[in-house]
């Protein structure tokens, strides 16, 4: 029985396929459920890196405030308290593993392409993820977009 599941989502077309597969899992294992989305196309509120821009800049923020809004309305759809919703500044496949590690994560739900060419070559957030991954994986195939 899985005790803690970790849902990664990038609100992406599919995202609904991953959160029904990762609610039935829930459901199945009488699990408690965490959400994570992590922010990496939106700048770090920390400048001490030149290079990134503060959110002190108003367009920044109202992304910020975008990503936030998306991950509150997911949580309270799936009744997901507030402390297990995550929204983590980096690179996703790092940010997962390391959350899913520090959280006492034992099953994280993630989608997955099938991906060929250039795509595959360069790898994917799920390949990574369980590369990394503390714990079991279920890779939701998704379809192409
Ligand atoms: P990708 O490999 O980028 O197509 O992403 C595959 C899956 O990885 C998505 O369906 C999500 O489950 C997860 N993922 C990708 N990017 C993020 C992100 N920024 N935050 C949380 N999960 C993500």
């Amino acid at each position: 029985m899985y005790k803690h599941i970790l849902l990664a989502i990038d609100f992406s077309a599919n995202t609904e396929n991953i959160v029904a597969r990762a609610v039935k899992m829930v459901s199945q294992h009488s699990a408690k459920l965490s959400l994570v989305h992590i922010l990496d196309n939106i700048p770090m509120p920390d400048t001490s890196y030149g290079t990134i821009i503060s959110l002190g800049d108003e367009s920044d923020n109202s992304l910020l405030e975008q990503e936030k809004t998306k991950l509150n309305v997911l949580g309270e759809k799936l009744s997901v308290p507030e402390n297990q919703r995550w929204l983590i500044w980096g690179t996703p496949k790092d940010e997962i593993t390391t959350l899913a590690a520090q959280e006492g994560v034992d099953l994280i739900v993630i989608g997955s392409h099938a991906r060929h060419g250039l795509a595959l070559l360069l790898g994917s957030t799920a390949s990574g993820v369980l590369h990394h991954a503390p714990c079991d994986l279920l890779a939701v195939r998704l379809p192409q977009e």
